[in-house]
């Protein structure tokens, strides 16, 4: 306990950095791929090279059925294994040897060349990126790719009123006019206000085309190398070019009409215009000001006296110490968190904090309201790109400065123009400066090519373990179930493998009778056969997509076969996604045996408790190499690994990670034993298939001047040194950076933070979506400790944790938490408090801080002495990576309540629905009692956990069962029964789903119930028998402290 801690701030540890800038440092360049053309044109020599082979067959194992080749299918002829599926029958089958082109000798297994597919497009020299960090790009435009831009000649409009945009256009694009207007999306999750209607004349001329991302996103398209480049001295020196303007927002003017064209252009006048107008300075005054708002927040709790500070009601975030009117155009917390809701003003302050400094984020959230702007302008900073935003001041009516660099830009004509109100001349009420989220819809400029079609491709493990499971069944009735609320539109394509020691594919191509099946064998060297037909268009291969659905859990139920190709499989995936990038959704129930990526065991059960030595890294860098070719490819992976053994997802769960996917994990999935896993699986593909997904996309964090951002926490890849690529965006993924104060914050008293996220969205179009978040710079250290947000911070320091835990050691990762807790409130104590009191005193903002860190420790990826698997403790670390922050602290840190009490006392009241309200209780056994029941919400899961002797009233009225025994062994549904109780128990947990776009399962356990010790393992309070309970655990927090 006594070496270092996470350092709260400043000097970033290496290991902290190594995660990601090792990725940098072997990532494959950017590049786009070429869409369809190489892929075509080398299919040719494939089918060639199939004309004249023989077929070669081995014998296999499994009894075997020769087949007939499909005569539509001249091309293959037997060098393929080309089967209909109605004449496939079980486990017999014949597995041809793949044709091979230059060596016609058959019978012989993975000998000699096979037809290649063509290279990937990062081995095309014509894809080469432009380096990246580069900002002189204007002065070197490379040659266009595939696909030209041609823009045509818009010169400056100077009409007051103007109208329809002349957009650039894009050869070969036919959508490439319709973001014109906003179209597509759930139209009730938009707040659709805006027409188009506003001239085009931000382009300046500019012929850039745009090589990558960075370019897009970041580097301005008005590539002229003094505005764009970002170093930090040069957009001092613009700034400066405006002496009257001393640095930092308090000095903003405010607004004035002197200089203003005549009243004839309608412009608003009064106390209307101009919003920023509180930003003076006299909103910000004394630190204390604000604060007095929450008294309670200036308390000064000794929690050794004061055990329980958990509030009966959720946790709600800190509200930042800003003037209101500042405040309510400030981003949802849920969206956007910062750790520190006062930002140091140096870095010196913060390392005395102790406290990380970050941002936790959560930016494809489902939102019920999402303003979107449909405008050929997008208005951006000229020197850093930042988009406008609510935190910009206006200087006059002409005249912006950017909040995050501070350089004064020239409002364009058209954003005169404000299409909410019809009113010209008020550009502080567009709507882009009255909401700090808002998403727009992007011009050609953002696109390196045409928005890619939806594509899904599905690879399914068919091995005997899988079928063994029962997995195929549940995943493609789902899929039947849930074909046509795929997002897409009529371009959306899908595919489907199989893979057991071989490679399946499927022949959708539309006309054919029936699916077709390809067997390839040839493992060592994958191939694609036939691939113009594999990935299809869904529209028109409907209903043989739908025969495959029905047909495919039949096909393995006598299979013998029991290894896994997963990394043949993978590559074979890989190339088939290339070409358009997409979603693979790849299930897998065991270890990898075969080919590449084949994974040997080396969990030792006897090492699971111990803190040291176990495996949490991966073991191969295959799945993360491929991952990062995916991700050059705009390919994502989501994994589903369903294994009753160990798996290895330390190694597995690298595919995922860096190519932004997610990863699923169902232990000891089994469709007759395991029916909680199976219900849970169905749900999370529910969600999964029908959620919102963005394609292609890349997110960029902006901060003010000053800030820096070093380390990045989620799935992605970083692309370069900010930009994170993202190939598919998902609503249920969380991400966190961590920051540092590189420059003094002296001059300022507010500074911003955006995130920029630009995906093509499954109708097909390009959007931007935009967060903002404005917080006070503060001086003094009170005030940073006043406005800590607890859970931000734990959340934090929790993906940090898991990082620590890979680099360095579990046991390093845990007391690395543990010392954050003794630093910080250690600092509180010499630097802040003037009478040192005996206990642990804490300020009021942190008063939880011990109790989240003591869960965190007890949570499934940082505890020891259990028996936890080392696959679900990496499967728990991935969550913790890639959970937004309100799921993760769930996970850590549950609610429990009592609910077989449940009044209307304090209840909601929604849509004529009451909703009952009972309070948060502590993690403790001490506060459950065996005549009641206990409803445990852990974000996924909600456990119900009834007392032996919880009353007849309970049990008849809400469960339905007229005493203890009759109580189902495995019950996930509550009965609706027409009774209050059953009333208010239903509307109780329908609001906590509700609250979250996933479904929570219920599970409602006995005392002898084998989830008990899922329940139980949740009450961090307590002792066990390798962990400290929370007294103890803060009667060691205060020995520390005061040492
Ligand atoms: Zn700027």
């Amino acid at each position: 306990m006594s070496q270092p801690g996470i350092p709260a701030s400043g000097g970033v540890p290496t290991s902290l950095q190594a995660q990601n800038g090792a990725a940098s440092a072997s990532g494959s360049p950017y590049t786009n791929g070429p869409v369809q053309n190489a892929l075509m044109s080398s299919q040719v020599s494939v089918s060639q090279g199939y004309n004249s082979q023989l077929s070669g067959s081995y014998p296999h194992p499994i009894p075997a059925k020769t087949l007939n080749p499909v005569s539509e299918q001249p091309n293959y002829g037997d060098s393929q294994t080309v089967s209909p599926l109605s004449n496939y029958q079980g486990p017999g089958r014949t597995i041809n040897r793949p044709p091979v082109a230059s060596n016609p000798v058959t019978g012989s297994l993975h000998s000699g060349p096979v037809p290649r597919m063509p290279l990937p497009t990062s081995q095309n020299p014509a894809a080469t990126p432009m380096p990246s960090g580069s900002f002189l790009r204007g002065a070197n435009i490379p040659p266009p790719l595939n696909w030209q831009y041609n823009y045509p000649s818009t010169g400056s409009q100077t009409n007051r009123c103007p109208r329809a945009s002349s957009q650039p256009t894009l050869s070969g694009n036919t959508n490439s006019t319709s973001h014109q207007y906003v179209s597509s999306g759930d139209p009730s999750l938009q707040n659709n206000f805006i027409k188009s209607g506003i001239t085009s004349n931000t382009n300046n001329g500019s012929m850039v085309v745009h090589n990558s991302y960075d370019e897009i996103e970041g580097g301005g398209f008005l590539a002229t190398p003094q505005l764009t480049n970002k170093n930090p001295t040069m957009s001092r020196s613009v700034g400066y070019s405006y002496p009257s303007l001393p640095p930092g927002y308090q000095n903003t003017a405010p607004p004035s009409t002197a200089g203003m064209p005549p009243s004839s252009l309608n412009y608003p006048s009064g106390p209307q215009a101009f919003t920023q107008a509180p930003f003076g300075a006299s909103h910000l005054t004394a630190s204390m000001s604000g604060l007095s708002l929450h008294p309670e927040g200036l308390r000064v709790v000794n929690l050794l006296q004061e055990r329980n500070m958990l509030p009966s009601t959720p946790l709600q975030p800190p509200v930042p110490n800003l003037h209101e009117d500042i405040q309510k155009l400030n981003c949802n917390p849920e969206l956007f968190r910062c750790t520190l809701t006062s930002i140091p003003q140096t870095q010196a302050l913060l390392n005395k904090a102790k406290l990380p400094l970050g941002l936790l984020l959560h930016p494809f959230k489902d939102l019920v309201q999402l303003p979107v702007v449909t405008s050929s302008t997008i208005v951006r900073c000229r020197s850093c790109r930042t988009y406008i935003n609510p935190f910009v001041s206006f200087l006059d009516q002409r005249r912006w400065k950017c909040n995050l660099c501070y350089r004064v830009n020239d409002v364009p004509e058209e954003f005169m123009y404000n299409p909410l109100t019809r009113v010209y001349g008020e550009p502080h009420r567009r709507p882009e400066v009255q909401n700090a989220t808002i998403e727009f819809m992007a011009p050609s400029e953002y696109m390196l090519r045409p928005p890619q079609p939806p594509v899904y491709l599905f690879v399914f493990d068919v091995s005997h373990n899988a079928v063994e499971t029962g997995y195929l069944n549940s995943v493609c009735q789902s899929l039947l179930d849930n074909l046509d609320l795929l997002p897409g539109n009529t371009r959306t394509k899908i595919g489907f493998i199989t893979f057991d020691s071989t490679i399946h594919f499927y022949s959708l191509q539309e006309g054919l009778s029936q699916p077709q099946m390809l067997i390839v064998s040839d493992i060592e060297d994958v191939f694609i056969p036939m691939p113009e037909n594999l990935l299809v268009n869904l529209n028109e291969s409907k209903e043989l997509v739908q025969d495959l659905l029905k047909t495919l859990p039949q096909m393995f139920t006598k299979t013998l076969e029991t290894q896994s190709a997963l990394g043949p499989a993978l590559q074979a995936a890989f190339k088939l996604m290339s070409p358009t990038g997409g979603r693979m959704t790849v299930f897998q129930t065991q270890l990898p045996t075969l080919g590449v990526g084949a994974l040997k065991p080396r969990e030792e059960p006897n090492q699971r408790s111990s803190a040291k030595e176990i495996h949490l890294t991966p073991s191969t860098d295959f799945y993360k190499k491929l991952a990062l070719d995916c991700s050059g490819q705009q390919v994502a992976v989501d994994l589903f690994l369903l294994s009753g053994q160990y798996s290895d997802l330390a190694s597995l769960g690298c595919i995922s990670r860096y190519s932004a996917g997610s990863v699923y994990y169902y232990p000891s999935y089994h469709h007759q034993h395991n029916p909680v896993q199976v219900q849970k699986l169905q749900k999370e593909l529910q969600r999964y298939l029908t959620r919102k997904i963005g394609f292609e996309a890349v997110m960029r964090i902006r901060c003010t001047k000053g800030l820096s951002i070093h380390t990045f926490h989620g799935n992605f890849f970083v692309r370069s040194t900010d930009l994170l690529s993202l190939p598919n965006v998902n609503p249920d993924a969380g991400y966190a950076v961590q920051m540092s104060v590189e420059e003094s914050l002296t001059d300022t008293q507010l500074v911003s933070f955006q995130s920029a996220l630009l995906y093509t969205s499954s109708k097909g179009e390009r959007r931007i979506r935009v967060h903002t978040l404005c917080l006070p710079v503060v001086s003094t250290l009170n005030e940073v400790f006043l406005g800590a947000d607890v859970q931000a911070i734990s959340g934090l320091l929790a993906n940090m944790a898991v990082d620590r835990s890979v680099t360095a050691s579990l046991s390093d990762a845990r007391d690395a938490l543990v010392n954050a807790v003794i630093d910080s409130l250690s600092a509180y104590r010499s630097s802040v408090l003037s009478n040192q009191q005996p206990g642990l005193m804490v300020p009021f903002s942190l008063r939880l801080f011990p109790l989240f860190v003591l869960a965190l420790l007890k949570q499934k990826s940082f505890q020891t002495g259990t028996n936890a698997r080392l696959d679900e403790r990496i499967f728990a670390m991935c969550q913790v990576k890639n959970q937004p922050l309100v799921y993760l602290m769930l996970t850590t840190h549950p609610s429990l309540y009592r609910v077989d009490n449940l009044s209307d006392e304090g209840a909601l009241n929604i849509n004529d629905r009451t909703i009952p309200q009972p309070p948060l209780l502590q993690l403790s056994v001490e506060k459950l009692s065996r005549d009641g029941a206990f409803l445990m919400d852990a974000g996924s899961v909600l456990m119900l956990w009834v007392g032996k002797n919880c009353g007849q009233n309970f049990l008849s009225q809400v469960l339905g069962v007229q005493n203890y025994a009759l109580i189902p062994q495995t019950m996930t549904d509550l009965p609706e029964l027409d009774t209050p109780e059953s009333a208010r128990t239903i509307a109780f947990i329908s609001w906590l789903r509700d609250q979250r776009p996933f479904f929570p399962i219920l599970y409602v356990i006995r005392d002898e119930s084998p989830m008990k010790a899922n329940f139980l393992q949740n009450m961090v309070e307590d002792r066990t028998e390798s962990a400290l309970s929370y007294y103890e655990f803060l009667l060691h927090i205060q020995q520390q402290v005061n040492k």
